[in-house]
């Protein structure tokens, strides 16, 4: 499969996993709508970026992924200024970590709402329109925590096993019209999203930075190191490919061997 001209929508794509997902699909010439909470004028900065580097049309959209209302926006306004949405990147997601007994209500709320709603809204919004064209590919970024579980992540194994199941449900529901839903669970990526954990170890056990990030993976991860966004990318493509095209419902794990223990 050939997804030069393609349109692909790529939520949380101002960072980490996301951006990986987006350049990867940019290069390839697909359409890209980015989507991401920023600073300033980095969204449009990140916009011209891709418009120079990949020579696609590119577009940026600020949704507040908690806001069902904005994400209805953010499908239109892709639709409106690159075409029908192709490929759909749920990808969007924070961490926070506390015992069960403490974990703000606020961290829950947000937490289901930007990695188990928001991709429940944006697949409701955009997946009929997949199916009247007779292609799409939606892709949700789960988690090994769709997986299995660690302490201290309540919401977010909560959120990621919850869209595991979301994808398989949508997986039967369009199996045989040209649309799959897959979703990928990655072990430990270096992401600003698990900086704070890493260097927690680093302030806490008085180690440098490198060498807590070592014991972090190493903890969970047989193969000590982490995954880069644009392998994730790779998989991204993979999945758009002919080859994938009867491939629905599926778990595409990449998380150097931490769930085969
Ligand atoms: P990151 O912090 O680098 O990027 C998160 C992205 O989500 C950013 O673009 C941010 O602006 C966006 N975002 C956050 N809240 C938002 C909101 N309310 N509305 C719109 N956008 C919002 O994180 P990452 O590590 O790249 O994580 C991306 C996804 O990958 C997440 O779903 C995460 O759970 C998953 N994941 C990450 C790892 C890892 O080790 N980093 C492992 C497995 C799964």
């Amino acid at each position: 499969m050939n997804v030069n001209g393609k349109v692909a929508l790529v939520t949380g794509s101002t960072s980490g996993i996301g951006l990986g997902i987006a350049e990867e699909l940019a290069k390839k010439g697909c359409k890209i709508a980015l989507n991401g909470l920023v600073k300033d004028n980095e969204g449009e900065e990140l916009k011209q970026r891709f418009k120079t580097e990949y020579g696609v049309d590119t577009i940026f959209s600020a949704a507040d992924l908690t806001d069902q209302n904005a994400i209805a926006q953010m499908v239109e306004e892709t639709e409106a200024q690159l075409g029908p949405i192709d490929i759909l990147v749920n990808n969007a997601g924070i961490q926070h970590t506390s015992p069960l007994e403490a974990f703000p209500a606020e961290k829950w709320e947000a937490m289901i709402a930007i990695m188990l709603s928001a991709p429940f809204y944006a697949m409701q919004k955009v997946m009929p329109k997949m199916r009247e064209r007779g292609w799409g590919r939606v892709v949700n970024i789960a988690s090994v925590h769709g997986l299995v579980a660690s302490v201290n992540k309540a919401a977010y194994v909560a959120a990621k096993h919850g869209v595991t199941g979301l994808s398989k449900v949508a997986a039967l529901e369009y199996a045989g019209s040209g649309v799959t839903c897959n979703y990928i669970c990655p072990g430990w990526v270096d992401t600003p999203l698990v900086k704070s954990q890493y260097t927690a170890i680093a302030d806490n056990e008085g180690v440098s930075v490198d060498e807590a990030k070592t014991k972090l993976v190493s903890a969970k991860q047989p193969s000590g190191t982490f995954t880069s966004p644009n392998q994730l990318g790779e998989v991204v493509l993979f999945l758009c490919s002919d080859a994938a095209g009867n491939m629905t419902g599926s778990q595409f794990t990449v998380d150097g061997g931490w769930t085969a223990q």
